[in-house]
């Protein structure tokens, strides 16, 4: 490890953090006459980076060596493939989610899940808990949205993501969903990551709207130090300056973070353009930027929609986005699971083998 340490120390206030750094199992050795730049050799415990961030007279910890968080990708990792219902994410998989913002009724949700069955998508989205900015706007059904979910998900074999937001109704909405998603807002609600993580499902974490991608990183170890694996990342844009879109789409992050981690990256480009004529080249330029997968948000209604039907596209978009999708993936020889059809039958969550 190698450790930026702040200006002008003494060695009375060296000496501790040399102690600290013993005491923890490293050798350590000064780089620079000025003694400021500290290479640590030894053990490489996971928990050392943040104890050292934590002190105060370290400026960064400018290479973690081998004290690897559990998130970041290294030789000896292969890609986590997470596999929810007929879809996969990540090690070459590619995967779509779409669905309305919130469950509003029952025929709609049977509506919309068998349109998206046609054309060849196996993942159902719609939020039974919403996060709304204001307390006096929709809400979500809750248990009913729930109940709403697990019908046509047994009446049609489709599989369900679906948002929680309170660490007490974990356990309700992992019955139900085969993906449990932790949104942009809750993104660093560290007891309701874990609880999440603890319940062994699959699970879908959005970026907080103002995280760096190390905090987003971080949100992704409270689940993965659970001891749960099955983690898909989902950049759905952060707080920009215009509101021109209604988040700015951070295609950068995605390319970095493929590169950077073994688990599977999604973008949501619905949230990110927050209107619905740009969600497809938003699509388009997360999956070429290699995002593993897309989470999208489609309404027959939209302008009766309870919630984000100025940026929900018709099931006729959603098809084009599809057949457009796969394209672009095939481009770097990867493949979009879209063969499944409306008789697709419902498979469990156990981690699969890749074909
Ligand atoms: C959603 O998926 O409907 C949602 C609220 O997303 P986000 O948390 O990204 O805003
Ligand atoms: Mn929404």
């Amino acid at each position: 490890m190698l450790v930026h340490l702040r200006h002008g120390l003494a060695s009375a206030e060296l000496d501790p953090l040399l102690a600290l750094c013993k005491e923890l199992g490293y050798s350590a050795r000064f780089l620079d006459e000025g003694r400021r730049l500290l290479e640590l050799s030894g053990c490489g415990d996971r928990t050392h980076r943040t104890r050292l961030e934590d002190h105060p007279d370290v400026v960064e910890v400018m290479d973690v060596g081998d004290s690897h968080e559990l998130h970041v990708r290294s030789e000896e990792h292969e890609d986590t493939v997470v596999h929810v219902g007929a879809g996969a994410f990540g090690g070459g998989h590619v995967s779509i989610a779409a669905g309305p913002c919130s469950v509003e009724d029952y025929d709609r949700l049977l509506r919309l899940a068998r349109g998206i069955q046609e054309c060849g998508i196996s993942i159902l989205r719609g939020g039974a808990y919403k996060p709304r900015t204001s307390p006096y706007s929709f809400q979500g059904l809750g248990v009913v949205g729930l109940e709403m979910l697990a019908a046509v998900r047994e009446e049609t074999g489709i599989a369900v993501v679906t948002e929680v937001l309170d660490p007490r109704d974990v356990e309700r909405v992992a019955e139900v969903a085969d993906w449990v998603q932790i949104g942009t807002r809750s993104a660093t609600n560290f007891p309701l990551l874990a609880e999440v993580g603890r319940a062994g499902k699959p699970v879908l974490l959005k970026r907080g709207f103002g995280a760096t991608v190390r905090e987003f990183q971080l949100s992704a170890e409270y689940v993965l130090n659970t001891g749960n694996d099955q983690v898909v990342l989902c950049e759905r844009g952060v707080r920009g300056f215009d509101s021109t879109t209604r988040n700015l789409l951070d295609v950068g992050a995605v390319a970095y973070l493929a590169a950077a981690t073994h688990l599977p990256i999604i973008v949501d480009p619905s949230h990110a353009a927050g209107r619905a004529d740009l969600v497809l080249p938003l699509a388009r330029a997360g999956l070429a930027a290699g995002a593993d997968g897309l989470i999208v948000e489609v309404h027959d209604d939209p302008t009766n929609a309870r919630s984000d039907g100025e940026q929900a596209i018709s099931l006729g978009q959603l098809r084009e986005l599809t057949l457009e999708s796969k394209e672009i993936v095939m481009l770097d020889g990867r493949v979009l699971d879209i063969e499944f059809g409306p008789s697709a039958t419902h498979t469990s969550n156990v981690k699969e083998p890749i074909q």
